[in-house]
């Protein structure tokens, strides 16, 4: 394999850069020409791309988002589409492509390779570390950090007001963030689309206990996908009357939803060191005739999972930590 190509995309995560330097210079280092693909599969079909020179990757492994830029194509989703990206994936004689992204580009990946043979291998790039084949992926835990340096500061106006917050994480089907944030910051509940198992009810004992047993704050951390949103949790705290509960201030709270700033930011060493031995190590599996799968960190270990598998398998939630988060922070 003489050319490769590599491309971003989905929802972009702090760590693809770094990701992109550690494909284009193991690959060069190998006697491999790399073609930086821009937009994701967007720029695949639009023939929107260049050769990376070692250079062309310098001064970006600091930097959040994507150099290469991310977009999402609906026109890669359809068989035309596909084959019009692999006529110009044939017009430049590229041999093998590396994908970074989520699990929808895994499966783009996926469809190009079952379609028409082009050896393609994924990087899993996504902050809700939910990829199945790897312990942690890219971005998840620069996110992580992002959602507990806020949670930390909430806590600080929480308590000078003596006051219940609820802060929403990104993950529309996976709790991981506000799993891993809510342990980390000493939530006093944690919601998560995986485990259901909170009600409102529950919520709201819960914060009563807390304040009842001279707790200066209260903090409730809820995924974007959990069963009760945060919207919902906020308008069921504002109904508890004050006066009822025997406490001489207000519940009265508002929701935070942390939104895209969890995306952003510098990649945290974790997540270079992660991204830097993925990425070198796809490029080293692709050249030696290794392909069609996901590579992944899994016990300290590099591997190599078969797209069926990744996409077959869910990743699973520790349990254990969810009800380690109740004994610890519910009390
Ligand atoms: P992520 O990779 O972050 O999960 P998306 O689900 O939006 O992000 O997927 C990114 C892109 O991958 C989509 O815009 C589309 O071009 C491609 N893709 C997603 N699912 C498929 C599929 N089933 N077949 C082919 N291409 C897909």
């Amino acid at each position: 394999m003489h050319r490769i190509a590599v491309l971003t995309s989905g929802g972009d995560s702090p760590g693809m850069n770094p990701a992109i330097r550690a494909v284009t210079r193991t690959a060069l280092h190998a006697g491999c020409e790399v073609f930086g693909v821009y937009r994701g599969y967007a720029g695949l079909i639009q023939n929107d791309m260049r050769r990376l020179e070692y250079k062309d990757v310098g001064g970006i492994i600091q930097r959040g988002g994507t150099m290469l830029l991310t977009a999402r194509s609906p026109e890669f989703m359809t068989p035309a589409g596909r084959e019009k990206a692999m006529e110009n994936l044939r017009w430049h004689g590229i041999e093998g492509l590396v994908v970074i992204g989520g699990d929808g580009s895994l499966r783009g990946a996926a469809a190009l390779t079952a379609e028409h043979g082009l050896p393609t291998i994924c990087l899993p790039g996504t902050i809700d570390n939910d990829m199945y084949g790897t312990d942690m992926s890219i971005g998840a835990d620069t996110a992580l950090n992002t959602v507990l340096e806020a949670i930390d500061k909430i806590k600080d106006t929480a308590s000078s007001h003596q006051r219940a917050f609820i802060i929403e994480t990104m993950g529309r089907h996976s709790g991981y963030l506000a799993l891993m944030g809510g342990l980390a910051g000493g939530a006093e509940a944690i919601l998560i689309p995986e485990i259901p198992d909170t009600t409102i009810e529950d919520v709201v004992e819960v914060i009563k206990r807390s304040f009842r047993k001279g707790k200066t704050n209260c903090v409730i951390v809820a995924a974007e996908g959990a069963h009760l949103n945060a919207q919902t949790i906020q308008d069921q705290i504002n109904q508890i009357d004050a006066e009822e509960s025997g406490f001489s201030f207000s519940f009265r709270t508002r929701a935070t939803i942390l939104g895209h700033i969890q995306r952003g930011g510098s990649p945290s060493a974790f997540d270079r060191t992660l991204a830097t031995r993925l990425g070198s190590g796809a490029v080293e599996f692709l050249l030696s005739g290794k392909n069609g799968g996901l590579v992944g960190m899994q016990s300290r270990k590099l591997t190599v999972t078969p797209y069926d598998e990744v996409l077959a398998n869910p990743k699973v939630l520790d349990a254990k930590l969810y009800e380690l988060s109740k004994i610890l922070d519910r009390y």
